[in-house]
């Protein structure tokens, strides 16, 4: 860190300690050139997701929307509101860590669908159910087979395969479009 007065490299730490309720670290710093004092913050990098919807329109990432849609699929799962959050966690740290700031809506479903798969398989089949807009017991029965199997799921979640039947996610279930327009849809 550059100090701003001389513009010496090097200077030594007289004090840290977290500012911003916790969000930031504030370090007293001394220039081992000059002498002076400066502070320095240390802050986590967030960088914004886009979500591209079916329909190729942008929006960001709205993690309290993402919530939203997978509590009302888990009802009555027996998942706690913890173990979503966590869940929600785990999967926004992936999506920041990934060098690609655009990520599909597509993607996102297979990714909640990733994460049920461990923790319950109700929640799983009924997420996929509403994601994937099940139409009738055919589809519930295969993706039993699917998680059966151990075949991690059908072949609407490979990214390269063309959907099977075009326009499948063309309509957003309701719960993923409490407002309206302007929703990614899942
Ligand atoms: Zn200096």
């Amino acid at each position: 860190m550059q100090c701003p007065f001389c513009e010496h490299t090097e200077s030594r730490v007289l004090e840290s300690r977290s500012a911003e309720s916790g969000r930031s670290i504030r370090r007293r710093r001394q220039c081992l050139q000059c002498q002076r004092r400066f502070t320095t913050y240390e802050r986590i990098e967030f960088v914004p997701i886009t979500v591209i919807k079916r329909d190729e329109k942008r929006e960001s990432f709205d993690r309290s929307k993402l919530l939203r849609g997978i509590v009302r699929a888990c009802e009555k799962t027996g998942l706690s509101s913890t173990q979503l959050e966590v869940l929600i966690d785990e999967l926004e740290a992936e999506l920041q860590q990934r060098a690609v700031r655009e990520v599909t809506s597509q993607e996102i479903g297979d990714l909640v669908l990733q994460h049920l798969r461990p923790v319950s398989e109700v929640a799983y089949v009924r997420f996929a159910s509403v994601y994937r807009q099940f139409q009738g017991i055919r589809d519930f029965v295969e993706t039993l087979n699917h998680l059966r199997s151990g075949h991690p799921t059908d072949a609407n979640a490979d990214p390269a395969a063309p959907p099977e039947t075009p326009g499948e996610f063309e309509s957003s279930p309701s719960w993923a479009t409490p407002s309206g327009t302007g929703n990614w849809q899942l």
